[in-house]
Formats: structure tokens, C-alpha cells, sequence
């Protein structure tokens, strides 16, 4: 089902309103399910409002024309329509009721032109006007659909959401639903990501793919629609495995507002683990963003920052002569680091940062490069990075790998 509006209105080709009713429908067609290929604009004019029709016709089922449902003779969209179709208008008994008492409270006799805003085109399901006085309509006529809406927003609106909706539900015999799910990823960038999933990204149809860059990460919008949201599941399922069977190394959650570090934190909970932190490099970021996540306090009782060696070794009863000799930025010292938080914290893991940050070498030691420490109760290991970019990027990086450390 692929839907084309067809916005009608001078006042729009001259920049003196915008087109929101388009949007506002286009939004509810997208939360319908409905592909919106197409959009025109066309003043008010009978003949180029027949050649537009025309060429949605060409490419579209279900043709939508906004406006000019009014009773002046700049109004021209019910009278268009019909012709365009070889209908007559007929008449709404309700609409020409409440027209009728509408004049006779304003005395004013009714014209014509205004029994045009009761009047649709024959065979049509008249959509109602909670707001004003025009009905719009809905008409099948083989394979395709049309639909008049009126084009002050405050009709437009409600027309739209409490006649229009309902009817294409019904047209389409079922309700259609949209899901998405979103998979987050760290330690891959996007391109290597969207290479990894190049196949899947160029045959997409129905569930689609979309990546975003988050700071140091990328997450992966799948979106299926469906009937029902179980159908859409079932849609998705699939594909996420076929996703995960590619990238799961570098997977670790779900969810727009989800963070490594909510996961860590959620993780803790789950093993009910108490964690701790030892920060040369980070000097307490990696704290702070644990902390930023509600209802860490349970997990995280306290760390440490200790950025000279003689720090490390006074807070976390290091040997510094073997610091100094094995040097700051060392397998040994993250080592140690970790191993020395977890002892004097008591907690049940701890990790350690020691780095480069930059600008510049440390030591003869590149920009850059980060070791970070786990110490568990099954003993203690340390890995090495390499981090791109300035300080404050190796610094972020750094952090967010040790998030991720801990959720391995
Ligand atoms: P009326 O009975 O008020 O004449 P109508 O159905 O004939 O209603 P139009 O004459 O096309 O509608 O537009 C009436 C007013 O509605 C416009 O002056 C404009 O303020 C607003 N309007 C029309 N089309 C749109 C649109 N696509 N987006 C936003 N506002 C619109
Ligand atoms: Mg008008």
C-alpha cells in the first residue's frame, strides 16, 4: 500500500503557510504502516489539481488531496475529485442538517456554495466534520483509494485521527504496527559495522536496518512492520540472530535510553557483585559514570584515584620500586592496581586504568595506549588498547572499554 498527498493550496506555492497538515498525516500514515513515497503541491487551480491526481494515480494507491473542501470558488477539490472519477456529488443528510441550522442561526440564507460542504462524491464513506462544516470522504474505486480532507489544521486534525484512521483501518482490514529494536553496540566503528552487515543493509525491505553513532559506539535500528507485534517479532527474531551471529562480540544491549553503563550496573545486580575502580588515566570518570546510573549505590561502595605512582602504591599497598621499574603504563601495574583495589575495597571485582592520554608520549609510551586490569575472585588479568583520538576521546574510550570489560 504506497499513499501520495496532494496538498492543495496557493498559499502554500507562495510561502505564506506551510504544509503541516502533510506532515501531521504523514507521520500517522507512518505510524500505520503506510510507505508515503510521494508528496505534490498544487495551487488552486482545477486543472493541475486533475493533472496531479492523475499522476499519483500513476504511482500510488491511496491518494490524499488537503484542502479546498471550503465553500468559495477558490474550493475546489470535491468538484475536481468527482469529475476527475465521473461521480456525481450527493448530499449528506447530518452535514446538510447541521448546515441548514448553521445558517438559520447566522440568518443567512444558504447558497449553493455552501450546500457544496454537505455534498461528496457518490459512493463515498463521508468522513465527518467534528469542527467545521465541510464532510471529507473517502472513495474506492477499483485498486485505488481517495480521500478528501479539509485544510484548516483544527478540522484537519481531528478528521484525521478520529475518521480517517479508524476507516483505513478498516480498509486495510487490520490494523498494521511498527517495531523496532534496537541493538547496541561497542568497540566497532560504524563503517566496519555496516560492512559486517552489508548483504542484510542492501536487501532490506521488510524489517529495515539503520545504524546511528552514539560517542565511542554505534546502535542498529531493526524495524519490522506487521499486523500484529508478535508478527513484527517474528519478523525481527530472525534477523537479530543472523546479527548477533556476526557481531555479537561486540553486542551488549538493547534500548534507546540504555548505556553501558546502566548494563554494567544492571549486570552487578544480577550476579549481585560488588564492584570497584582503581583510576590513574581516568582519574575517576569511569567512577562517575557508574554513579550516574540510579540504584548503583548497592553495587558500588567506593574506589580510588590514584594518578602518581606514589599514589598507587600508598591507596593500593603497591611495591612502588616495582611500579617505577615495570613503569606507569604496564600490564604489571594494572595488574596490581586492580588486584590492591580489590583487597582494600573488599569488593568482589575491581578495575584498573593506566594509560597514555595525550597529547604527546609518557614515558616513551605512544598516546593512546591504555591498559586496564579486572581482578576477580578467580584471579586477575589485564588488556591492552589502543585508543585513537585526543585526550579527552582516549580518556571516554577508556572508560567505556572497562564498562564493557566487565559485562564479558
Ligand atoms: P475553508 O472552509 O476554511 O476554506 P478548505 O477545506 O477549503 O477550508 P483551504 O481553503 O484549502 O481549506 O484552506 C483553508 C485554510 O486552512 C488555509 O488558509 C490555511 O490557513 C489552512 N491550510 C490549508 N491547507 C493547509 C495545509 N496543507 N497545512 C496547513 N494549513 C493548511
Ligand atoms: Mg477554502
Amino acid at each position: 500500500m504506497k499513499a501520495e498527498l496532494i496538498a492543495v493550496g496557493t498559499e502554500m506555492l507562495l510561502g505564506q503557510i506551510t504544509n503541516t497538515n502533510g506532515a501531521f498525516l504523514a507521520r500517522q500514515l507512518s505510524d500505520l504502516g503506510i510507505d508515503s513515497l510521494n508528496q505534490q503541491v498544487v495551487g488552486d487551480n482545477q486543472a493541475r489539481l486533475d493533472a496531479a491526481i492523475a499522476l499519483a494515480e500513476s504511482r500510488a494507491d491511496l491518494i490524499f488531496v488537503l484542502g479546498g473542501l471550503g465553500p468559495t470558488p477558490d474550493d475546489l477539490s470535491k468538484q475536481t475529485l468527482a469529475a476527475h472519477l465521473g461521480r456525481a456529488l450527493t448530499e449528506d443528510a447530518p452535514a446538510m442538517a447541521k448546515l441548514q441550522a448553521y445558517a438559520a442561526q447566522q440568518h443567512h440564507p444558504m447558497t449553493a456554495n455552501n450546500r457544496l460542504q454537505a455534498m461528496y462524491p457518490a459512493g463515498a464513506k463521508v468522513l465527518p466534520n467534528a469542527v467545521g462544516l465541510a464532510v471529507g470522504a473517502l472513495l474506492t474505486v477499483g485498486s485505488k483509494t481517495y480521500v478528501l480532507l479539509p485544510g484548516p489544521p483544527r478540522e484537519f486534525e481531528p478528521m484525521v485521527l478520529d475518521a480517517l484512521v479508524p476507516a483505513l483501518l478498516a480498509q486495510l482490514g487490520r490494523g498494521q504496527v511498527m517495531v523496532s529494536r534496537v541493538l547496541r553496540f561497542f568497540g566497532i566503528g560504524e563503517s566496519q559495522l555496516v560492512d559486517e552487515l552489508k548483504d542484510l543493509i542492501e536487501a532490506q525491505t521488510n524489517p529495515t536496518l539503520a545504524t546511528y553513532i552514539k560517542p565511542y559506539e554505534v546502535t542498529l535500528r531493526l524495524t519490522a512492520k506487521a499486523a500484529t507485534p508478535a508478527e513484527a517479532n517474528a519478523l525481527l527474531d530472525p534477523l537479530e540472530a543472523n546479527v548477533q551471529q556476526r557481531l555479537g562480540a561486540y553486542f551488549y544491549g538493547y534500548g534507546d535510553d540504555n548505556s553501558l553503563a546502566k548494563a554494567v550496573v544492571a549486570a552487578l545486580a544480577s550476579r549481585r557483585l560488588q564492584v570497584t575502580a582503581a583510576e590513574s588515566l581516568t582519574a575517576g570518570s569511569f567512577q562517575a559514570a557508574l554513579a550516574a546510573v540510579p540504584g548503583v549505590s548497592e553495587w558500588f561502595k567506593g574506589g580510588f584515584v590514584t594518578y602518581a605512582n606514589a599514589t598507587k602504591a600508598s591507596f593500593l599497598g603497591l611495591d612502588l620500586g616495582k611500579v617505577n621499574a615495570a613503569g606507569a603504563v604496564s600490564e604489571y601495574t594494572a595488574s596490581q592496581m586492580a588486584q590492591g583495589a580489590r583487597a582494600k575495597a573488599g569488593a568482589d571485582v575491581a578495575i584498573s586504568f593506566t594509560g597514555v592520554a595525550g597529547p604527546g608520549p609518557n614515558e616513551g609510551v605512544a598516546a593512546g595506549t591504555v591498559w586496564i586490569g579486572l581482578a576477580t575472585r578467580e584471579g586477575v588479568s589485564a588488556s591492552l588498547y589502543h585508543f585513537p583520538g585526543n585526550r579527552q576521546a582516549v580518556r571516554g574510550r577508556a572508560v567505556k572499554a572497562g564498562l564493557f570489560a566487565l559485562l564479558r
